[in-house]
C-alpha cells in the first residue's frame, strides 16, 4: 500500500469515526438526554480549539495565498469569479427558497393560538437582539414603545436617522373592545415647536383585533410622537405601538460596505470579525510582494506560520469524533430534556419540511451540478472527500469554526489546489451562505402566511416576496458564521416587509436544529466555489 493509499484509508476511517459519533450521540441523547447534557464541556473544548486557530489561520492563509501569486493583480480574475459564483449561488438559493414555500404554504391555514403564543414567545428574543449588536456591526434598532390604554397622547420617538421616513404602527384592542379607535402620528423638528398633526388618523375598527399601518413621516420632523384617541372611555386600546420604519435598501448596502473595513485591527480579531482581516491581510500581503528582498523574512514567516497552522488543524482532526460526539449529545440532549423534539414535529413539521427540501434540492442538484459544468469533477466523490467538514459544520453550527477543517479537507482530501483554498475558502465561510439565505426567504415567508392569520389586514403581495429575495440575499451576506447568527439577520427581513419582528418567535423552537443544516449547507456551498474558482487562476489556466 503507497502512502496515498494509505492516507485515503485513514481519511475514510476518520469520516466513519465522525458519522457513527453523530448517530451515537442523537441516539444517546434521546435515551438519556441529562446524561447526554453531561458532555458539553467536552464539545465546548474541541468548538474552542477550533475557533482558537481561525483568526491566525485566516491572516496567514489569506496572506500566503497572495505571497503565492507573486502579485496581487493576479487575484483579479478569480476575484471576480468567487464574488460572481457567491452572488449567483446566493440568489439561485433564495429562488429555491421562495419556490418551495410557495410550494408547501406551511403558515397557511396554522392555528391561531400557535401564532399568538409564538409571537409572545418572540417579544422576548427581540428584546435581547435590540439591547445588543448584530453580527458584523449591524444594528437591530427596532424602537418600539408600547403604549399604556389610557393614555391618550403617548411617549415620542426620537428619530436618529434622518433618512428615516416611514413608521410602522400597531394597535391592539382589548378583547372587550366595542368602539373604533382613533390614531395618528404627530411630529415636530425640535422641543420648541408644538406638535403637528401626520397625515389623516387611521381608523382601528374593532373586529379585528389588531391592525398595522405604515405612516409616512414628515420631512425635517427630529421627533415623533402617537396620539390615539379610544372609542369610548375606559380601554378599548390594549396597546398601540410605534416602530422605527424598515431599514432601506440602501441602509443594508450601507452596512455591507462598513463591514469590510475596521479602525481597529485587534479589535476584529478579538471579535472574530473575518471580512476586515482578509481586506488587511490581502492589502499587506500585496504590499509584500513590491517590497522584494527586504520582505523576504516577513513573508517566509507569514508562509510557515501557515503550513504549521494546517499541521496543527490535522492534529485536531484525529480528535473530531470525540468532540463532534460531545457537541451533538449536549444539544440534542438538551432539546430533548425540554421536550423540544416533539414539538418540533407536532407544531413546525410543514415549515421544517419547507426548509429542509429547499436545502436539500440546492445541495443535490444546483450545486453538484454547478460543480460538473465547471470542473467536470464528479459530484459524489467530491461530497465523500469534503464529508469531514460537512459533518463538522452539522455538529458546531458555525461556518467560521469549521473553517480550518474545511480548508484541510479541500486541499489535502479534494485536491483543489492551495491558492484557491488559501483564499475562497475564509472569504466563502465569511459571506457566502447559500443555506442562509435559502433559510431567510423561505423563513420570512412563513412568517408572512402565519401573521396573515392574525391579521388579516396584512397581505402578501408580489412586491414583499421580491422585498423578501433581496433583502434575504443582503442578510445571508451580512450574517456572521456563528450558531443561529441567521436569527439575528432575519429581523432585517421582516422589518423590510413590514412584518412584526417578534413574529420570530414562530421560528425559534426549531432554530438550531435547521441552523446545523443550513450550516452544512453553507459548508458545501464555499467548497464547490473553492473548486469552481481553482479554474480561474493564472497558473491553472496556463
Ligand atoms: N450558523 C450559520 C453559519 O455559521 C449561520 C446561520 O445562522 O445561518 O454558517
Amino acid at each position: 500500500m503507497n502512502s496515498d493509499e494509505k492516507q485515503n484509508n485513514h481519511s475514510h476511517r476518520l469520516t466513519i469515526a465522525i458519522v457513527v459519533a453523530i448517530v451515537a450521540a442523537i441516539g444517546l441523547a434521546i435515551v438519556a438526554p441529562r446524561f447526554a447534557m453531561g458532555f458539553e464541556v467536552g464539545g465546548q473544548v474541541f468548538l474552542r480549539l477550533l475557533q482558537m486557530v481561525v483568526v491566525p489561520l485566516v491572516m496567514a492563509s489569506v496572506m500566503s495565498g497572495i505571497i503565492g501569486l507573486g502579485d496581487v493583480r493576479k487575484l483579479g480574475r478569480p476575484g471576480a469569479a468567487a464574488v460572481s459564483y457567491y452572488l449567483c449561488t446566493t440568489v439561485f438559493a433564495v429562488i429555491t427558497g421562495l419556490i418551495v414555500v410557495n410550494i408547501i404554504n406551511p403558515g397557511v391555514g396554522i392555528d391561531k393560538k400557535l401564532v399568538e403564543d409564538a409571537r409572545k414567545e418572540g417579544a422576548r428574543e427581540v428584546k435581547r437582539a435590540q439591547s445588543g449588536h448584530g453580527p458584523h456591526g449591524f444594528r437591530f434598532d427596532g424602537g418600539i414603545r408600547t403604549y399604556a390604554t389610557t393614555a391618550v397622547v403617548s411617549d415620542t420617538l426620537e428619530l436618529h436617522d434622518a433618512d428615516e421616513s416611514k413608521v410602522r404602527i400597531r394597535v391592539v384592542h382589548s378583547p372587550s373592545a366595542d368602539q373604533a379607535a382613533r390614531v395618528w402620528l404627530e411630529h415636530r423638528a425640535d422641543e420648541e415647536e408644538e406638535w403637528a398633526r401626520a397625515g389623516d388618523p387611521f381608523t382601528a375598527e374593532t373586529e379585528n383585533a389588531e391592525h398595522s399601518f405604515t405612516a409616512t413621516v414628515p420631512e425635517g420632523a427630529k421627533e415623533i410622537r402617537l396620539h390615539f384617541e379610544p372609542g369610548s372611555p375606559g380601554s378599548t386600546v390594549v396597546a398601540a405601538e410605534l416602530e422605527a420604519g424598515p431599514p432601506t435598501i440602501g441602509d443594508i448596502f450601507k452596512n455591507l460596505v462598513l463591514m469590510l473595513f475596521t479602525d481597529n485591527l485587534l479589535g476584529s480579531m478579538v471579535g472574530i470579525n473575518l471580512l476586515p482581516l482578509i481586506v488587511f491581510s490581502i492589502v499587506f500581503a500585496g504590499m509584500l510582494t513590491t517590497m522584494g528582498a527586504k520582505a523576504q523574512v516577513i513573508s517566509d514567516l507569514v508562509i510557515g506560520i501557515n503550513d504549521a497552522l494546517l499541521n496543527f488543524i490535522l492534529l485536531l482532526m484525529k480528535l473530531a469524533p470525540i468532540g463532534i460526539f460531545c457537541l451533538v449529545a449536549a444539544r440534542f440532549g438538551k432539546a430533548q430534556a425540554d421536550g423540544q423534539f416533539l414539538k418540533l414535529l407536532q407544531v413546525q413539521f410543514y415549515y421544517m419540511t419547507t426548509v429542509l427540501s429547499g436545502l436539500g434540492l440546492h445541495v443535490v442538484i444546483t450545486l453538484p451540478l454547478l460543480l460538473w459544468i465547471f470542473t467536470r469533477r464528479n459530484p459524489i466523490k467530491f461530497v465523500v472527500q469534503m464529508s469531514q467538514a460537512v459533518l463538522t459544520a452539522f455538529s458546531t453550527a458555525s461556518s467560521t469554526a469549521t473553517l480550518p477543517v474545511t480548508m484541510e479537507c479541500a486541499e489535502r482530501k479534494a485536491g483543489v489546489s492551495k491558492r484557491s483554498t488559501e483564499f475562497v475558502l475564509p472569504l466563502g465561510a465569511t459571506i457566502n451562505m447559500d443555506g442562509t439565505a435559502l433559510y431567510e426567504a423561505a423563513a420570512a415567508i412563513f412568517i408572512a402566511q402565519s401573521y396573515a392569520v392574525i391579521n388579516p389586514d396584512f397581505q402578501l403581495t408580489l412586491m414583499a416576496q421580491a422585498t423578501i429575495a433581496v433583502t434575504a440575499t443582503l442578510a445571508a451576506i451580512g450574517a456572521a458564521g456563528i450558531p443561529e447568527a441567521g436569527l439575528v439577520t432575519m429581523l432585517i427581513v421582516l422589518n423590510a416587509v413590514g412584518l412584526p419582528i417578534e413574529m420570530i418567535g414562530l421560528i425559534l423552537p426549531v432554530d438550531w436544529l435547521l441552523d446545523r443544516f443550513r450550516t452544512a449547507v453553507n459548508n458545501f456551498g464555499d467548497s464547490v466555489g473553492a473548486a469552481i474558482v481553482d479554474q480561474t487562476f493564472p497558473e491553472a489556466a496556463a
